[in-house]
C-alpha cells in the first residue's frame, strides 16, 4: 500500500525539525507537511453545503480520517453477536464513499476506562481488514509497556493483515507514554520497518520530551510520521496545534474530534473560534474583530476578504433549518482551507531552509517556541 516514504527536503538551518516528504502510495503521491480531512469535517460539509455551493467547496485530499471510539461491549460483540461486525463495517464503508482516490485510515481510540484487554485488539484488527480502509491501525495499549512485549504485539498484528488483507499495517503511540516507554515503541516501530507511525497528539509543553525525541533523533529516518488528534481548543492557551507538529519533524496531522462524536452547543456568532493564519490562536471572532481592526486576515474560499461582520452576516443564515450553528460550522471549513494553505506556504520555506523565519511570522507560534526554548534549554 505505501511502496516509498522518500526525505525530499529537511531544512538543516533550521533549530527546529521539519522536513518534507515524498510518500508512493498504490494510489497516489503524498506530500508532507499536510493535513488530513476528517470524517466530521466531511460531515460538516454536508450540513452546510448545499447545491450549488456544493462543488465550490469540495476539497480534494490525499489522506481521509474516519474517527472511531468502540465501546468495549461493542468489541466483545463482534465475536457473539450476528451482524454486530457488519453494521460497524458498513457504516465505516459509507464514511469512505467519495474518498476512492485517497489513503484511509482509521483513528482507533479508547475512553480512559475503556482500553480493551489484549486479546480483544485482533476483533479490531479483523475489523478494519475487512472495510475499504487503507491502512490498518494497531492500538496503543497501556499494559504494553515493556519493549519485548510492544515488539511481539506489533509483528503478530501485523502478520495477521498481511496474511488477510493487502493493506499496511500502521502502530499508534500515545504520546502520553512515559519517556522511556514512549521511546522503546517508537524505536521499535522503526527497527521492525514499518513505513508509517501514528502518534496521538498532547500536550506539547507537558509531553515535551517526547516530543523532542523526536525532533532530535528521528529526523533522518524514512518513515512518515503521522498524527492524529492535533489539539485546538485548550484550556491554558489559545494555540491552535494543526500546522505546529511539523516543528518536531511530524509529516501529516489530522485535528482532534471531541470524545462522543463532535456535537457543537449552540453559541452566539461573535464567541465563535476559528483558526487565525496570522497568529496560529484559535480565536473567537470578536476578539479577531478587536485585534485587526475588523478584517479577517484570510482570503480562502470561505472569507474571501469578509469583514468579521459579514462573515457573521453570511453565514449565520443557512437553508438547513436544523442546523443551530452554522457560523461554527462554515469556520471549521475555513480551518481546512487555511491550515492547507498555511501548509503548502511552510513546505516551500523548508525547501529554502528559511522555516524559522516563517514559524516565527506568525505571532503566537513565535512566543510558544521562545517560551520552549526558556524553559528548557
Ligand atoms: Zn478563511
Amino acid at each position: 500500500m505505501i511502496e516509498k516514504v522518500q526525505i525530499a527536503d529537511i531544512d538543516t538551518a533550521s533549530e527546529n525539525g521539519p522536513r518534507t516528504l515524498k510518500i508512493r502510495t498504490k494510489k497516489n503521491i503524498i506530500e508532507t507537511p499536510c493535513r488530513m480531512i476528517t470524517s466530521t469535517e466531511t460531515k460538516f460539509r454536508k450540513d452546510l453545503a448545499l447545491s450549488p455551493l456544493d462543488k465550490r467547496f469540495e476539497i480534494e485530499t490525499p489522506l481521509f480520517e474516519r474517527v472511531y471510539t468502540p465501546k468495549l461491549k461493542t468489541i466483545q460483540d463482534f465475536k457473539r453477536v450476528n451482524g454486530a461486525l457488519d453494521r460497524v463495517k458498513n457504516s465505516i464503508n459509507r464514511s469512505l464513499r467519495g474518498f476512492d482516490e485517497g489513503i484511509s485510515f482509521l483513528n482507533l481510540r479508547f475512553k480512559k476506562d475503556g482500553e480493551p484487554p489484549l486479546d480483544d485488539i485482533e476483533s479490531l484488527i479483523h475489523l478494519q481488514c475487512s472495510t475499504k480502509l487503507d491502512l490498518v491501525s494497531i492500538p496503543d495499549l497501556n499494559e504494553l509497556s515493556n519493549k519485548k512485549d510492544y515488539e511481539i504485539y506489533v509483528r503478530k498484528h501485523r502478520k495477521y493483515v498481511e496474511n488477510i488483507s493487502n493493506k499496511e499495517a500502521a502502530p499508534i503511540v500515545d504520546m502520553n507514554n512515559t519517556e522511556d516507554v514512549f521511546r522503546n515503541k517508537i524505536d521499535t516501530i522503526i527497527e521492525n520497518g514499518f513505513k508509517l507511525a501514528v502518534l496521538r497528539c498532547r500536550s506539547f509543553n507537558y509531553y515535551y520530551a517526547n516530543y523532542k525525541y523526536l525532533r532530535d533523533t528521528k529526523k533522518e529516518e524514512e518513515i512518515w510520521f503521522h498524527m492524529v488528534d492535533t489539539l485546538r481548543d485548550h484550556p491554558y492557551t489559545p494555540l491552535n496545534y494543526t500546522n505546529l507538529p511539523q516543528i518536531f519533524g511530524i509529516d501529516t496531522v489530522s485535528p482532534r474530534t471531541p470524545y462522543g462524536g463532535g456535537e457543537v452547543k449552540a453559541t452566539i456568532p461573535e464567541d465563535t473560534k476559528r483558526f487565525d493564519r496570522l497568529s496560529f490562536d484559535n480565536l473567537p471572532l470578536k476578539e479577531q474583530r478587536r485585534r485587526y481592526d475588523g478584517s479577517l486576515g484570510c482570503t480562502c474560499l470561505v472569507c474571501q476578504d469578509r469583514t468579521v461582520s459579514e462573515y457573521i452576516e453570511e453565514y449565520e443564515i443557512c437553508e438547513n433549518k436544523k442546523e443551530r450553528n452554522p457560523v461554527y460550522k462554515w469556520s471549521r471549513i475555513h480551518e481546512i482551507f487555511a491550515t492547507n494553505s498555511e501548509f503548502q506556504i511552510g513546505r516551500k520555506f523548508i525547501q529554502s531552509q528559511e522555516f524559522d523565519t516563517y514559524i516565527r511570522s506568525k505571532i503566537s507560534a513565535r512566543s510558544f517556541l521562545d517560551n520552549l526554548t526558556s524553559r528548557f534549554f
